[in-house]
């Protein structure tokens, strides 16, 4: 460095000798100009006509990812990371691993170091370690101003201060833009040891009684409404009155300590006792603790909230590692617009709560609160499970577009609700939705559905934090029926195992859980557990007609066993003298492939049939649906499924029994079509797909259509995807 020469020169003498020493065939330095643009500055082993012409945006390609994330990326395979970017230009497709550090200075990402090799070689701390060294001295270089003009770079401080993009999963669907505000980390305590318990043991109840009151108030809200993000709140605020955590307190509070310090230490032993535990229901109960120790460390500093509401901006995004359902009820609503956790699931409460407040929600987003500071831009797009943080403004712009893209579409879709769902050529169409919680029912009224083509019953056990007693699953049935307003509701048994796990059951030891225990063969071995479903879909159904449907049946034998034990439910309904339902449909969910060649049989005895698209694709091309490395693999739309769902529906037709889909293929408008070309004519699916397969089937000939599929199905392509939708294109089809 202390050599004469230009900065260029000095950069072309680094990479020289980085690559020698460390017997790599490439080294390359890269440095980050305006626009969040990294240029390739220098290289020893790529093709120097690329040096000043290649460009990565931050993010792209494995060099930026490195710059986005200012964290070291060691690859024996870099060809195969997702990342991989080729750049054509420098001649790069033959080296096959990658080590890479940022160039930072302070906390400021400056550039990228990299070296590659031709073979595939694993690269040794040590050897990251010499990269850093390296990058510390070009770091200086690069501030010196000799290379960038120092004003080309705006001056922000701050660790990964670049604008980057996020992974995590899908919590809540929707988009947003807001302001980040970092959930107030847990209170402080700084008095340990009382003199005097009694006081201290007043403190505590007071506080106490505060923060019961504070939840109280919160149950009061009228705006709430009913369904299971109440029950969320109650079952929260029941804790509050958790005589063992009580005790635990009081106690730690006779053995000297401080009201908070007592807290602070039944919350510490009680994580401490769980820490290993992954069970969700645990780890549920823990995150609903730590919001109540909070709540009462902030009664005890005799305040009532940690936010500061004075700095909340118009439209924030709470970031948080995890938060209490009380917690997030504690921001305006009507400024929040987005929440970003690096914890949570889908069935978290705080999840529950979101999606009654109608806020897109990424959780498991790793070390976010590390990477916003506070005002940070940010935007979370629910929808495809990912945040960007300090976006650039076209990404700002382009999001912007999308919420009122999306905006112009829902209301678009609100305009059909009232219109028939009929094709062009007059077919009609029923069109209904898939539901698990109360507040999905909302969506009847809303999107002007048919009726719940499924009505996934495990989803409500799985909120709670026990089993459902008879009486409680009745009083959930009864809710749903009386939501749903005569419309039909297809309740479907519980369909745990695989995926689902029940918290208070636990997992079971399955090496293959989706084709393992679950569904109606646990309902068949505990019958016990299915009768008391049963008991209380019929007690829920009272005069109104019942539905009801099994999963995963894979055998006649199975729905025959399964119906019986209704049919047995009704009896006894019956003997004790209540009133039953007027009509009872029985039906299954056609999910196993082998049922296809049982349909003869099967169709004399059952009353409607749902095709669970789901899982019978997994099954039928043995690709785990939860997998994304297989999970795209196969087409839904090729001949071979195509084939086996026309057979399907034929026989039904014959048979004259009712038939629907319920999987996520009736919600995506491209496969809804096929499925009505197939000649299905009830689709089930997730309410915010209704708008659009409406929109779909208005704008078809469905006549046309179904003959030109009729064409299609015997050819041995591998999807008919692109075929269909360029007649969808020629023929004006909405998709
Ligand atoms: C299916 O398998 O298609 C289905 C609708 O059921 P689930 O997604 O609940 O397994
Ligand atoms: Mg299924």
């Amino acid at each position: 460095m202390a050599r004469a020469g230009s900065a260029q020169e000095r950069l072309d003498q680094i990479v020289r000798l980085v690559a020698g020493e460390m017997v790599a065939e490439v080294c390359s330095i890269y440095v980050l100009r305006a626009g969040e643009v990294l240029e390739l500055y220098a290289t020893q082993g790529l093709n120097p006509d690329a040096v000043h012409r290649t460009r990565l945006r931050v993010g792209e390609g494995i060099v930026g990812d490195i710059a986005a994330h200012a964290r070291p990326v060691s690859l024996a395979d870099a060809q195969s990371h997702p990342s991989f970017a080729y750049r054509p230009e420098t001649g790069e497709e033959i080296y096959h691993s990658m080590a890479g550090v940022p160039v930072l200075r302070g906390d400021r990402v400056l550039g990228v170091l990299a070296i590659q090799n031709r073979r595939s070689r694993q690269y040794d701390e040590e050897e990251i370690e010499t990269l850093q060294n390296v990058a510390m001295v070009l770091a200086e270089l690069v501030a010196s101003g000799e290379l960038v003009n120092p004003n080309e770079i705006k001056q922000v401080d701050g660790i990964g201060l670049l604008p980057i993009r996020l992974d995590g999963v899908q919590l809540n669907g929707g988009v947003s833009i807001g302001r980040a505000v970092p959930h107030e980390p847990r209170i402080m305590i700084s008095r340990v040891v009382a003199e005097d318990p009694k006081a201290e043991l007043k403190r505590f109840g007071d506080a106490l009684h505060a923060v019961r009151a504070d939840l109280d108030r919160m149950l009061e809200d009228g705006d709430l409404g009913h369904g299971e993000h109440r029950e969320v709140l109650e079952t929260f605020r029941m804790f509050a009155d958790d005589r063992g955590w009580v005790e635990r307190i009081r106690e730690a509070i006779s053995d000297g300590l401080t009201a908070e310090a007592a807290a602070q230490r039944a919350f510490d032993d009680t994580r401490a006792r769980f820490a290993d535990v992954t069970d969700p229901y645990i780890r549920e109960r823990l995150s609903d603790l730590s919001d109540l120790t909070n709540r009462l460390l902030l009664r005890l500093s005799g305040r009532n909230t940690a936010a500061d509401p004075t700095q909340w901006p118009d439209e924030m995004v709470v970031v948080a590692r995890d938060l209490g359902p009380a917690e997030l009820l504690e921001y305006d609503r009507t400024k929040l617009r987005g929440l970003v956790l690096e914890e949570g699931s889908a069935l978290s409460h705080v999840a529950i709560v979101a999606r009654a407040l109608d806020i897109p929600v990424v959780g498991r987003v790793e070390n976010i609160l590390q990477r916003v500071e506070p005002g940070d831009a940010l935007v979370v797009d629910g929808d495809n499970a990912q945040v960007f943080v300090r976006p650039a403004e076209e990404i700002q712009q382009q999001i912007a577009e999308t919420i009122s893209l999306r905006e112009a579409q829902r209301q678009e879709y609100a305009r059909l609700r009232d219109l028939p769902a009929a094709t062009r050529d007059g077919t009609a169409v029923s069109l209904r939705i898939n539901a698990g919680l109360m507040i999905d029912l909302n969506h009847l009224e809303s999107t002007g559905a048919d009726g719940v083509g499924l009505y996934r019953t495990e989803i409500p056990f799985m909120v709670r934090s026990t089993f459902p007693d008879v009486e409680e699953q009745t009083s959930i049935y009864a809710r749903i029926l009386d939501a749903a307003a005569g419309r039909p509701v297809a309740f479907r048994t519980l369909d745990v195992g695989g995926d689902k796990v029940l918290p208070y059951v636990g997992a079971f030891d399955d090496e293959n859980p989706a084709m393992g225990w679950r569904a109606i063969r646990i309902g068949l071995d505990r019958p016990a557990m299915l009768r008391r479903q049963l008991r209380a879909l019929v007690a829920a159904a009272g005069a109104r007609p019942l539905q009801v449907m099994f999963p995963m049946v894979a055998e006649v034998a199975e729905f025959r066993a399964a119906s019986h034990l209704l049919a047995l439910e009704l009896h006894r309904a019956k003997a004790r003298g209540a009133i039953t339902p007027a009509r009872l449909s029985v039906g299954l969910m056609l999910e196993v492939p082998s049922l296809i060649w049982q349909l003869e049989a099967l169709l004399t005895e059952v009353d409607f049939v749902s095709i669970g698209t789901n899982d019978l694709m997994q099954f039928l091309f043995a690709a785990d649906r939860g997998n994304p490395r297989v999970g795209s693999r196969y087409d839904s739309l090729s001949p071979a499924a195509l084939r086996a769902l026309r057979f399907v529906v034929d026989s039904c037709d014959k048979a004259g029994v009712e038939v629907s889909v319920c999987g996520e293929m009736a919600g995506r408008p491209i496969e809804a079509l096929t499925l009505l070309g197939l000649g299905v004519r009830t689709l089930s699916m997730s309410p915010g797909s209704l708008g659009a397969v409406k929109s779909m089937l208005r704008s078809l000939d469905l006549v046309h259509f179904a003959a030109y599929l009729r064409s299609l199905l015997d050819g041995s392509e591998r999807s008919l995807r692109d075929k269909i939708m360029l007649y969808a294109r020629d023929r004006g089809v909405r998709l």
